[in-house]
């Protein structure tokens, strides 16, 4: 069976990018990978393809009726099989219908049997609240969900969210998560903050990523760092999160905090980040 995995997390924080790179250093060893864009900004697959944006499946299927294969997905470096699902048009909502709507058609069309995939990558915006980004979750299509969070607080409440919706189907086959994906880890307090986030919730930090020019410079180029970098040390940080995800396999069902913890457990950390800035441990602050 097809490994899936679907990665979520804020709207900017870096899933495109970390997604991209994963498929891209899973392609460059050899496997069959397709990705999937969940995201209105249907620009899921822009650095597979140099720099390109392709047809979404919701905007296809909104033309024409019997849509082929070859209509819907797109070659990428490596192979690498790019589809976009596409969202409604700005302010109308969907509750889903792409993503939906998207595996539906692939399945109609077979491709998941007949292009004998080794690997399905989801990159689903994952900060909303219509509900329609529960869809992954809820109706387990993806096998295994992974979130990409910064230290920021905002990335830290979006990535709640998703634990709670995770816990929340947990009991009716829904995905279970296989942890954060720590991105632009630039100090060892972004870390330290991210660690405590993790061992409250009873999940795990799968791979560090530090924030690098690397990254910028290839995506001026319309590449990911494991095409235009391949020798740089953000290459090597992503092959090995690529290879941890492929190889994961025991999710589990975090334990999200409720909005009272979340909100003491980030003024704890903004104390902290207070005196870190101002020099001083203040009486009130963590030490
Ligand atoms: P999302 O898909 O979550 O909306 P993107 O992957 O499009 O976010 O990333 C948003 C911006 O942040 C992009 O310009 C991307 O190049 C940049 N970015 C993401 N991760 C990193 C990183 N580790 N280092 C440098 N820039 C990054
Ligand atoms: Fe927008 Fe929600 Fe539809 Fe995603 S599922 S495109 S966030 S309305
Ligand atoms: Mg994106």
């Amino acid at each position: 069976k097809v490994k899936t995995i679907a990665i979520y997390g804020k709207g900017g924080i870096g899933k495109s990018t970390t997604t991209s790179n994963i498929s891209a250093a899973l392609a460059a060893s050899g496997l069959k990978v397709m990705q999937i864009g969940c995201d209105p900004k249907s620009d899921s697959t822009t650095t597979l393809r140099g720099g390109g944006y392709i047809p979404t499946i919701l905007d296809t299927l909104r033309e024409k009726k019997n849509v082929k294969v070859d209509e819907v997905i797109f070659r990428g470096f490596g192979g690498i099989y790019c589809v976009e699902a596409g969202g409604p048009a700005p302010g109308v909502g969907c509750a889903g219908r792409g993503i939906i709507t998207s595996v539906e058609l692939l399945k109609q069309l077979r491709v998941f049997e007949e292009l004998d995939l080794d690997i399905v990558v989801y990159d689903v915006l994952g900060d909303v609240v219509c509900g329609g980004f529960a869809v992954p979750v809820r109706e387990g299509i993806a096998d295994h969900v992974f979130t990409v969070s910064s230290s920021d607080f905002m990335a830290i409440y979006a990535a709640n969210n998703l634990f709670k919706g995770i816990q929340k189907y947990s009991n009716n086959g829904g995905a279970l998560l296989g942890g954060v994906i720590a991105n632009s880890m630039n100090s060892d307090y972004h870390k330290a903050i991210v660690d405590d986030f993790v061992e409250v919730t009873q999940t795990q930090v799968v791979e560090y990523v530090p924030r690098s020019v690397t990254v910028t410079q290839s995506e001026l180029q319309g590449k990911t760092t494991i095409e235009a970098f391949p020798d740089s040390e953000q290459a090597k940080v992503y092959r090995a999160l690529a290879e941890r995800i492929y190889n994961h396999n025991d999710s589990k069902v975090p334990t999200p905090l409720n909005d009272k913890q979340l909100h003491e457990w980030a003024l704890k950390w903004a104390d902290t980040l207070l005196a870190i800035e101002t020099g001083e441990v203040r009486s009130s602050g963590a030490s």
